[in-house]
């Protein structure tokens, strides 16, 4: 049964980040002051602003946390939810530095937050906010191609980074890179082709990669490849979504549970992943999705036998309170520090292997990556290529099928190889290659310091890890 948390003490996000941090740095033999460097969020900007609505002044509060600017622009989200504060939002800039250290993404570790809830606001509103946020952020360099370069997070989508880059371009008429101020926006806005579900793809491509090693499957109590897994998803927004969606429609797992904010729905022979998207979208909420069992302490559901657990909400969600009745043996921690340090130790202990965030769901800066790559050189991937591919795999296949009328043969190539290989790669094609490739570089990265050093007990220390080392190096060829 889950004790009230109130009676644990836990560690806030921050401190469970250098928790986390001052463990993984201990196996690296850093200098004492270029550890300190590293750790510490270089600076935290916070803004009071007030937007007249409804006939009133309200006041609006927001933050854009630096945590390093060992590559510049430094990158990072922006959140807005009611619970953001200081100690939040410093925590996920410093994970961000970590992450596109991880991923090899040039960007020093940035968020953004703003304390509000988005639906109680019209669109209309929620422009004007995000515009005078933008502004705010704008004028001070917090928002620029060249030097801070937001996304989307948690109650923001593209939507708003279109507001933001519209936002930045009026006020930087003569900047020919200002749509790079921001990712994550509409491809008619400049956007990319495959952000929007970057995360929940990456999600999906981290799972099959680590499925790719039997031996690390082993680690876990599971065996075989993920078709047929059963998967317990908390958080249907944009990175649960379209995780769950990928692991059902393309990998065969079953969806048994889905946690929302008004509770649970669980159906040990599957949920449709886009029936029940559509039922949120129609109702608000999981309750009353038919052929399903609904539980209104939606968190219970996180306890329930299943082969992976896919926390893609918030964070501190498994923690002192409930890590013990955990039951996943495998953890993939799509949202950003959804298990607690405290979880952390005992979920170890009692064998469960966790994919960290700062792997998980890279997926959306490597997205991000390429989006800004993109604004950049002011040309779309694969526009210059894909005809001139296309013309050089169709002379190979006439080549062939000339070769085999002349010596008499029956054989031809199949339509749908034909097809297939004919196809020149446009620039989804291109991105999910991009993506995937990271994605495995990045776990061979972790794994291989899991495997080799006998002193590091788990992928989130081999991820901090590979991590640190690589700022450090920027660090000292900085001369630092
Ligand atoms: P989102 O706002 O699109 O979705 C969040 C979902 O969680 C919503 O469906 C919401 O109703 C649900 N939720 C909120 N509180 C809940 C609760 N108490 N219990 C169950 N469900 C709850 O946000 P998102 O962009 O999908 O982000 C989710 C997580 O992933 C965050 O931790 C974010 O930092 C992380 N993340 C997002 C991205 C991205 O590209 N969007 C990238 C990396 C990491």
């Amino acid at each position: 049964m889950t004790q009230p948390q109130t009676q644990i003490k836990e560690p806030s996000f921050r401190e469970s980040v250098d928790i986390m941090f001052n463990r993984a740095v201990k196996l690296l033999d850093l200098p004492a002051g270029l550890e300190e460097k590293i750790r510490v969020c270089n600076s935290t900007y916070t803004v009071r602003f007030g937007v007249r609505l409804r006939g009133e002044i309200k006041t609006f509060t927001g933050y854009r946390s630096v945590h390093s600017e060992h590559m510049e622009p430094v990158k990072g989200g922006i959140r807005y939810a009611t619970g953001v504060n200081q100690d939040e939002v410093e925590a996920l800039a410093a994970l961000m530095t970590y992450k596109c250290s991880l991923v090899e993404a040039p960007f020093g570790g940035s968020k953004g937050g703003l304390c509000i809830d988005p639906r109680e606001y019209e669109e209309h509103e929620l422009e004007l906010i995000t515009r005078r946020f933008a502004y705010e952020l704008v004028k001070r360099d917090l928002i620029n191609p060249a030097q801070n370069v937001p996304a989307p997070d948690m109650g923001t989508s593209g939507r708003e980074m279109a507001w933001i880059a519209d936002q930045y371009q009026r006020m930087n008429t003569t900047d020919i890179n200002g749509k790079a101020c921001v990712t994550g926006k509409p491809l008619n806005a400049g956007g990319i082709a495959g952000r929007v579900e970057a995360t929940g793809r990456g999600v999906q491509y981290a799972l099959r990669e680590f499925f790719r090693y039997p031996e690390d499957v082993a680690m876990t109590s599971l065996s075989g490849g993920l078709a047929g897994k059963r998967v317990v998803v908390q958080g249907l927004g944009n990175v649960g979504y379209h995780a769950a969606k990928f692991l059902q429609e393309e990998d065969n797992c079953v969806i048994t549970g889905i946690i929302e904010r008004d509770g649970a729905i669980v159906n040990e022979a599957g949920l449709d992943v886009e029936a029940v998207f559509a039922w949120i979208g129609e109702n608000g909420g999981v309750k009353g999705f038919p052929g399903a069992e609904y539980f209104e302490n939606g968190a219970s559901v996180l306890e329930n036998d299943c082969d992976i657990l896919v926390p893609a909400a918030l964070e501190g969600v498994i923690n002192l309170s409930n890590a013990a009745n955990i039951k996943a043996p495998l953890i993939i921690e799509a949202a950003n520090g959804p298990v607690t340090s405290g979880a952390d130790d005992i979920l170890r202990e009692k064998g469960a292997v966790i994919i960290p965030d700062m792997y998980a769901n890279a997926g959306g800066v490597t997205v991000s990556y390429f989006e800004w790559v993109k604004n950049l050189s002011h040309i779309r991937f694969g526009r210059m290529q894909r005809r001139q591919e296309e013309a050089r795999n169709s002379l190979v296949i006439e080549q062939l099928e000339e070769l085999s009328n002349a010596m008499g043969d029956t054989w031809s190539l199949g339509d749908t190889f034909k097809e297939k290989y004919l196809q020149g790669a446009g620039e989804l094609e291109l991105v999910r290659s991009g993506l995937d490739d990271t994605m495995r570089s990045a776990y061979q990265s972790m794994r291989k310091v899991w495997h080799e050093r006998s002193d590091v007990p788990d992928l989130r220390m081999a991820a901090y890890y590979v991590a640190i080392d690589k700022v450090a190096e920027s660090y000292r060829a900085k001369g630092l």
